[in-house]
């Protein structure tokens, strides 16, 4: 099955106690489409600049992505400069400069308006929404955000929502868009808003998703040495949406949920590792199942016996 995304392709600088790294390969979409890619066809509606470098192409195109829904226009990449301390679930923005995508227009290829899957990668919720006009039947529309579109463009935001079956969210994001500290009643609050399926990333704490009436907590993998957080939610997001994506099930059940939310975790628990894209350009579908096992180990537990 198809999976369209639009978001960000972008040039990171980033900062981490571990170290740092200049103009490294990022953006919202980068990162969910190369996760995608594991697990089914995956459509890019994104723009670059001039300066957007050929090998960086190469590396998409070698996971199978199509980037014909990837324009570029004269200029500089989108570029984002972020810090992290110790505590690696606060990613601080030191700069965003939005270069080519001020002018970003999305205009999808023909081959791309039939796309089942459709996943609004964190950019500003207009060209969300520009985008999804385009797609003539989706199957099923999820959608990640930032505090940056909670604080500075709720109204629109909020009309993204009503199209969206599922949506992606920081924990203190998901306070500050349902103005409650709860999770349980902020969950209530932001499907009253459009998701019917409400997933909520809680960093290195893993995450809950909130479905009809079920909730499902999975734990993030217990890493010894997290490098660089940047990514972690786009590839989380990309893992999960692939994985549904793959499987093609009509309905969203709560089986298919539970597992789509261990490949996320999966996925991201390998992002982390290493700067940028640097561990999912080399990551091999034997390290995505092994992992996985690691999880279902990780989170098993027997029923109590009846003496006990
Ligand atoms: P995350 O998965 O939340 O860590 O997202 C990381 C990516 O988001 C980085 O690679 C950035 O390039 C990208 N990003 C940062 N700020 C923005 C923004 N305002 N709009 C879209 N993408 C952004």
């Amino acid at each position: 099955m198809s999976l369209l995304v639009v978001g960000t392709m972008a040039y990171d600088s980033v900062k981490t106690p571990f170290g740092e790294r200049h103009l490294a390969l990022g953006g919202s979409a980068t990162y969910f489409s190369m996760s995608a890619s594991f697990f089914t066809k995956v459509m890019l509606v994104a723009v670059i600049g001039d300066d957007f470098a050929k090998d960086h192409l190469e590396l998409l195109g070698a996971r199978g992505i199509d980037m014909n829904g990837v324009s570029r226009l004269p200029g500089c990449t989108f570029h984002w400069q972020g810090e992290y301390g110790y505590d690696l679930n606060e990613a601080k923005t030191l700069a965003t400069h939005l270069n080519v995508l001020e002018k970003f227009d999305p205009n999808l290829p023909e081959s791309y308006r039939g796309a089942e899957y459709v996943f609004l990668a964190n950019i500003d919720p207009r060209l969300q929404r520009k985008v999804l006009d385009q797609v003539k039947r989706p199957r099923l529309v999820a959608c990640d955000t930032m505090n940056f579109w909670i604080h500075s463009a709720l109204p629109e935001l909020k009309k993204t929502l009503e199209m969206v079956d599922i949506l992606f969210i920081n924990e203190g994001e998901a306070r500050m868009l349902a103005n409650t500290p709860n999770m349980v009643k902020a969950a209530r609050e932001i499907r009253s808003m459009g998701p019917r399926t409400l997933v909520i990333k809680q960093g290195e704490y893993g995450a809950l998703l909130f479905h009809e009436g079920e909730i499902v907590s999975a734990p993030a993998f217990t890493l010894e040495e997290v490098f660089d957080p940047t990514g972690a939610g786009d590839t989380f997001a990309g893992g999960f949406m692939g994985h549904v994506a793959r499987m093609g099930e009509k309905e969203l059940t709560p089986a298919l949920l539970r597992q789509a939310i261990v490949v996320g975790s999966a996925m991201a628990s390998f992002t982390v590792e290493k700067f940028s894209i640097d561990r999912l350009k080399d990551l091999e579908r034997r390290e995505i199942a092994e992992r996985f096992r690691h999880f279902k180990r990780l989170t098993h537990f027997e029923d109590l016996t009846a003496e006990a």
